[in-house]
């Protein structure tokens, strides 16, 4: 469940709780409201208590002598009786509550209410990126810090979706470097990605390490990852990053791009724990980093919610890479490789 979803919920119980008092007077043991009530309530509670000594119940012994002419035992016994019963009914009076205040048509007026207001908030950032998609380069302001958060291996569309929701609603964008071979079957995704301002970017066709490859083999790896992207979505990458950032004089002479590494490695693919992702950007990262992350982990999603407001709060503005070279006046050049801009 959704967090406004979920406050609502226990705002609801709570609610519930409180405006149906488990125990009205009447509903003691005892009469309503009068002095014998309230002592037999009293003395019910005691017993109840547990203290099992025979003087205890104490003034109530006291002060019912009649009673305890059939004998103390007898007379206790009845007691606890009367003490489980009624616990069992504040129990079950409890249980009650709760059903009714999750059954409460108001209150499930209200999570629905809530649920669609999310979706709604949801859809109008998604429709704003989409409005401002037009230009790949966004205005933004170029004396705050700028952050490039980078995604590889994918597309993957239960990542890749959830990754772009909250940059949307955080106003951030993102790079995505993509292997070409995978892109066909999220077809969407990427053309959702082109739609709402995102950078699709190159990492070969088949996540080759390029080292290993002779020039024609890298030149052909690049080419078709940037053919299928295009065909897919009708935007031609002008960005790549080598597969295992494996790279020789070779592979530098034939990829015929500029070659986008990073200086921080979040080793989300290894650690898949969104907390250790989040702890290695947290309050070391600094204006033009360049961050590494994977689109193929739910953990990654999960970072990547938690990390995109509070990157936000903290005054950075999250940028593509080509936002951050154009912002910092960095020329992107073929066969040259960036670790971080500038
Ligand atoms: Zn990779």
């Amino acid at each position: 469940m959704r967090r406004i979803a979920k406050t609502i919920l226990v705002a609801g119980v709570l609610a519930g709780l409180t405006l149906q008092p488990v125990y009205g007077a009447g509903q003691f043991p005892g009469a309503a409201g009068t002095e014998t009530g309230r002592r037999e309530a009293t003395r019910v509670i005691r017993v109840g208590d547990g203290d099992g000594s025979g003087g205890s119940g104490g003034q109530e012994a006291s002060s019912s002598q009649g009673a305890s002419q059939d004998g103390n035992g007898s007379q206790r016994a009845g007691d606890i009786t009367d003490a489980v019963a009624w616990a069992d009914q504040a129990a079950q009076t409890v249980a009650d509550a709760l059903d009714q205040a999750v059954m409460d048509p108001a209150f499930q007026e209200a999570m629905a209410q809530a649920a669609a207001a999310e979706a709604e908030a949801l859809a109008a950032a998604n429709a704003a990126a989409q409005a401002a998609a037009a230009g790949a380069i966004r205005e933004l302001d170029p004396t705050k810090p700028m952050i490039a958060l980078t995604y590889d291996d994918g597309p993957q569309s239960s990542v890749g979706n959830r990754i772009m929701d909250v940059m949307n609603l955080y106003g951030g964008k993102c790079t995505f470097f993509m292997v070409g071979e995978r892109v066909p079957s999220h077809a969407a995704e990427v053309q959702r990605m082109v739609n709402e301002g995102f950078e699709v970017a190159n990492h070969t066709q088949d996540h080759k390490y390029l080292n290993r490859l002779g020039a024609a083999e890298i030149r052909s790896q690049v080419e078709a990852c940037n053919n299928t992207i295009q065909s897919v979505c009708g935007v031609r990458p002008t960005l790549m990053r080598l597969p295992g950032g494996n790279k020789n004089a070779t592979v530098l002479a034939n990829v015929g791009m500029p070659v986008i590494l990073w200086n921080v490695d979040t080793l989300d693919w290894k650690t898949r724990n969104a907390q250790s992702t989040i702890s290695s950007v947290l309050g070391k990262v600094k204006d033009g980093d360049i961050i590494l992350m994977h689109e193929l982990y739910s953990a990654t999603a999960d970072a990547t919610e938690r990390l995109v407001p509070a990157l936000v709060s903290q005054g950075f503005q999250l940028v593509t890479v080509s936002e951050l070279a154009h912002y910092k006046g960095i020329p992107l050049n073929a066969g040259q490789i960036y670790n971080r801009i500038p």
